[in-house]
């Protein structure tokens, strides 16, 4: 334990998603004893990524603006559609380079454990965004977890009253894992080998 600031600014950091007491300390010592660390660029990063980021009002993609940069690109395949739990997940499947459409972000995933139901995600967004007919075919590459299961197969009924084919990720992927963990070769073939709903 440390006095005031030190150990407010180790508890801080230890609050963070993957950061262990231990990494908390360690990046507190870093930025105390390393003056060439730029502290008002951190600060000032951390209050615009709050201000200034949002979600792509038709995807649901982090962006500066009010379409993400794939949205408002009109060379990619305006007729495939690829449903992900969160935005971290774009990125992972961009990195693969293996998708030229576009993303549909549902914001989570249906987990009666965790409260979170259907109408708690972006789902209705995406009943609208294929309702004029362009969109041909939607790739469900939600998690192979139980929870990513559950959202795919809510999602491939739902979608069956529409003429739109749907697809899911060939397996491949590790079971119970998570989708932005997957190096890129295999989730690029997830991709390849996607199967028929
Ligand atoms: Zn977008």
């Amino acid at each position: 334990m440390y006095d005031g600031i030190v150990q407010d600014l180790i508890d801080e950091f230890g609050r963070l998603p993957g950061i262990g007491p231990k990494s908390a300390q360690r990046i507190t010592f870093h930025i105390l004893q390393t003056p060439s660390f730029d502290v008002s660029r951190l600060s000032t990063l951390l209050g615009d990524v709050r201000d200034k980021v949002h979600f792509c009002e038709i995807c649901g993609n982090v962006t500066e603006q009010e379409r993400c940069s794939i949205c408002r690109d009109a060379r990619r395949n305006q007729t495939l559609i690829c449903v992900v739990e969160d935005a971290k997940d774009v990125s992972a499947i961009e990195r693969t380079r293996e998708f030229r459409g576009l993303y549909h972000v549902l914001g989570g995933s249906i987990s009666p454990i965790a409260g979170v139901g259907p109408d708690d995600l972006r789902i209705t967004q995406l009943m609208q965004r294929l309702a004029d007919g362009t969109v041909q075919e939607v790739i469900l590459a939600t998690n192979p977890n139980l929870e990513g299961e559950a959202t795919a197969t809510y999602l491939s009924r739902l979608l069956h009253t529409l003429e739109i084919s749907v697809t899911r990720l060939a397996s491949g992927l590790p079971v119970g894992g998570d989708l932005e963990y997957a190096d890129e070769v295999t989730l690029g073939r997830a991709f390849e080998g996607r199967r028929a709903l």
